[in-house]
């Protein structure tokens, strides 16, 4: 028997029976459940120093009524393709909105511009194609700077910043990149510095915001101009995995309000952000998948069901993790019964990578009965093949030289 992640304390046999309710009848079917958010959004809030703005990673969950309940409650949208701009201005049209993620097209930047979105541009090219663009448009571009900062968020589920990176201009080059944005006469609005994702301890979360906002103090010296905006990246992780621990929200906001209270001159005027998907998103939805057969073999049970990666792919241990854990997972139709048997919990894709929980201790589940995964807000549906930032399918071509 293997363990499973603790169940968030939301998801009591009340609320499992109303997402069972919600599903109509649909199989397999994702339920989000916004007073989740709310209740999140409310406790950020309130461990934040009021000064510090939030803003949502929109990839984490990009479905419009999602988009439209958060965009309500945060002070911006950060987005990371073209296809999410789409569903942000049709989702949240007012809303203010950050644009990060490497390899923008010239069509993605377009777009940005001429809808005033904030560029976070991640190398000086893409500077160059923003600055040109924005030139032939005859429109004053919204530039800010992701910077690849000279360290990075310890013990964070995806490292992204520190060394050599995709992401973000090296710390060390970007003064001449915002002296020139400046001199250009585009519209600087500041830094934006992420450090990672996934980070489950505070301590390391308040170290890289203490390191941010010095980096980002000694970027502004050095460039002689003061950053409208320092977006502070975000990272708070969530505890998928048995013996994962909880973020500490109220201690990392004291901790930031200390920092900021001593913050740089050259910061002195500067707005500060941070933002963050999972860490807002991820508890309030559920991913149901019936049980369609239960069979024997060799003398292990397997529950098959009618979902799998192609929906669920994180919790099939295929999206970033080097050594498979299982999420939480339970019966929703049985939610209050104790468990009885061992059993691997598998999607209905023919490769052995389709499980959705391994060994894990259930009460006994028959065809019919409906397997709950929690922790599918966040990097679920889009973040499984090939959904992922509303970027589209690769074109397929035959070629057939009969
Ligand atoms: C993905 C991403 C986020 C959100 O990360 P979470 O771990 O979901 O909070 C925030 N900012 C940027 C630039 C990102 O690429």
């Amino acid at each position: 028997m293997k363990p499973f992640g603790a169940i968030a304390p939301w998801w009591d046999a009340t609320r499992v029976a109303r997402a069972l309710d919600a599903r109509r009848g649909a199989s397999p079917c994702f339920v989000y459940d916004l007073d989740i958010v709310r209740d999140k959004v409310a406790t950020l809030r309130a461990a934040l120093p009021s000064d510090v703005g939030i803003h949502y990673a929109v990839k984490a969950n990009p479905h419009p009524a999602i988009i439209a309940a958060v965009a309500g409650l945060v002070d911006g949208l950060d987005i990371a393709s073209g296809g999410e701009l789409t569903k942000v201005l049709a989702a949240a049209p007012d809303k203010p909105v950050s644009f990060a993620g490497p390899g923008k097209r010239d069509d993605e930047i377009e777009a940005a511009i001429y809808n005033r979105v904030t560029l976070n541009l991640e190398s000086e090219g893409e500077a160059n194609r923003a600055l040109s663009i924005a030139n032939r448009l005859g429109m004053t571009p919204k530039l800010a700077v992701r910077v690849n900062p000279d360290f990075a968020l310890k013990g964070s589920g995806m490292k992204m910043g520190g060394g050599a990176a995709a992401f973000g201009v090296d710390a060390e080059r970007v003064r001449p990149l915002v002296r020139r944005l400046i001199d250009t006469g585009a519209d600087w609005r500041g830094f934006h510095i992420f450090a990672g994702s996934q980070a489950l301890d505070s301590e390391a979360i308040v170290a890289a915001q203490a390191a941010t906002v010095e980096l980002a103090g000694r970027l502004a010296d050095e460039a002689g101009a003061a950053p409208p905006l320092v977006n502070l990246g975000g990272g708070f992780g969530l505890p998928y995995f048995a013996g994962d621990a909880t973020v500490d929200v109220t201690m990392i906001g004291d901790r930031l309000g200390n920092v900021l209270a001593k913050r740089p001159d050259s910061l002195h005027a500067s707005c500060f952000a941070i933002e963050l998907g999972r860490w807002l998103v991820g508890e309030c939805g559920v991913y149901l998948t019936r049980v369609v057969d239960r069979k024997d073999s060799r003398g292990e049970t397997f529950l098959v069901t009618d979902g799998g990666l192609h929906h669920q792919l994180a919790a099939s241990g295929n999206f970033g993790t080097v050594v498979r854990r299982n999420y939480p997972i339970a019966v929703a139709t049985r939610f209050t019964q104790p468990p009885v048997e061992t059993v691997n919990i598998v999607g209905c894709l023919c490769t052995p990578l389709d499980k959705l929980g391994d060994s894990v201790s259930m009460p006994h589940a028959d065809v019919g009965d409906v397997i709950v995964v929690f922790m599918a807000g966040a990097y679920g549906a889009t973040a499984s093949p090939t959904a992922f930032l509303g970027h589209g399918p690769a074109v397929e071509v035959v070629l057939d030289g009969a």
